[in-house]
């Protein structure tokens, strides 16, 4: 094997990476020992030359290495397929009957830079880092060669792109183009738009909550805020409850969501509105002066989009975060669950639930925190990556 370009860290810069942290950062670089083109792999080395690990160089990103391996290793077809059969064994092992899932979730998996979702038979891969964009036909092969997919999609259409100094790029990597795959979930099927749909289809990460909730729902009147195609709502309808109110803005989802109803035979339990959630539990809380808003739920589930792009924009999220719950407390009766969740890596799950009781200081609820949620295991959450932890969520009953 070659000797591989040399990056040196600042002495004191190592720790990071020495815990399996993926990220070097440009300020943390002593030098390099040669020039190098970005997208090579680079080995990097603290400041006593000691070997910490090899990764993809970028000097046009604030990351400048993304590491991939403690050792040395070549970056060819067989590298990315046994990775990707390692990390199709842990969803084996946590998320054994699911059809679809994520195959690949980036720094989760280590191989920062590429996601990779599987729908059904097809595969939709995302990549934002140059060194993964580099090896496209590399991880395309090893993917079919894993899988044998009907087709294999590129939703590269992340803003994040732009820092690696690529533009963006959707296309068919293998196959015939695929735009709406019925995808099945715990047993119930939503029609999924893999060149339209947000992420890159639908919300993965949720597929082990929507089956956790929806006991709360049994008998009762359920409201999904933020319903997208359906999940926690129609979830809740199969599990029993009386009626699923949904809401979402995007008329497109209402529809979709509708279609599914129909599709699982859940649709003469739901109604569907295409609103902004927080004009509709304003309308729904509004009361005259003396006059007491009227608990009306059993089940309400609040799932909003993350309100925050970067740290500056937290303050304001948390006023959004707060304001829904308030709301949603008002129409909740005694005894009567919400499950709320908050996708902001930007938000602690110590802030959030500071927010949320806050809320509840203010309508006069006390609340019994009955379980706690995280995402699906399909997104590995690695503790030493802070950053691979966002999703974070509470079933809380209304005590009084
Ligand atoms: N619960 C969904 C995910 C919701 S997040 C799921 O599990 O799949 C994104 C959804 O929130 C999108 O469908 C978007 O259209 C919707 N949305 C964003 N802001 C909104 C608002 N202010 N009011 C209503 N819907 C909103």
């Amino acid at each position: 094997m070659e000797t591989l370009p040399t990056v040196l860290l600042k002495p004191g810069e190592a720790d990071r990476i020495v815990a399996g942290h993926p990220w070097v950062y440009a300020n943390e670089i002593q030098r390099l020992t040669q020039q190098i083109t970005d997208g090579e792999l680079v080995q990097v080395k603290d400041s006593r030359q000691r070997l910490l690990g090899v990764g993809f160089f970028n000097s046009k990103s604030k990351i400048y290495v993304r590491v991939l391996s403690p050792e040395r290793i070549e970056t060819g077809e067989q590298f990315f397929e046994d990775r990707i059969r390692a990390a199709l064994a842990i969803r084996q092992k946590y998320l054994p009957h699911a059809g679809s899932f994520r195959v690949i979730n980036a720094e989760s998996d280590f191989l920062s830079g590429l996601i990779v979702d599987k729908y059904e038979d097809v595969l939709v891969v995302q990549i934002s880092s140059l060194g993964m964009d580099k090896r496209k036909p590399q991880i395309v092969a090893a993917l079919q060669k894993v899988f044998s997919p009907r087709a294999i999609l590129e939703r590269s259409d992340v803003a994040s792109r732009k820092f690696e100094g690529l533009t963006e790029s959707n296309e068919v990597l293998f196959g015939e183009p695929v735009q709406k795959v019925s995808v099945n979930l715990n047993g119930l099927k939503f029609e999924t738009d893999l060149v339209a749909g947000h992420k890159t289809g639908m919300y993965l990460d949720q597929q082990v909550n929507y089956q956790a909730v929806s006991p709360f729902a049994k008998g009762g009147q359920v409201l999904d805020c933020f319903s997208f195609l359906g999940g926690f709502g129609l979830h809740a309808a199969r599990a029993g409850a009386a009626h699923v109110h949904l809401l979402d803005q995007s008329a497109d989802a209402i529809e979709a969501s509708k279609r599914n109803a129909t599709t699982n035979g859940l649709a003469d339990k739901c109604s569907f509105e295409a609103i902004n959630v927080f004009d509709w539990l304003k309308a729904n809380t509004a009361v005259k002066p003396h006059e007491k808003v009227i608990p009306r739920f059993d089940l309400i589930i609040l799932d909003p989009p993350s309100f925050t792009r970067n740290r500056a924009s937290v303050p304001d999220a948390l006023r959004g975060y707060k304001e829904i719950h308030l709301r949603a407390l008002k129409l909740l009766k005694v005894g009567g669950t919400l499950a709320t969740f908050c996708c902001s890596h930007h938000v602690s799950t110590e802030l959030f639930q500071d927010t949320l009781l806050s809320a509840a200081f203010d309508t006069r609820r006390v609340l019994r925190r009955v379980a706690t949620y995280s995402q699906s295991p399909d997104h590995p959450v690695i503790p030493m990556i802070p950053e691979t932890e966002y999703l974070k969520g509470f079933a809380l009953e209304v005590v009084r």
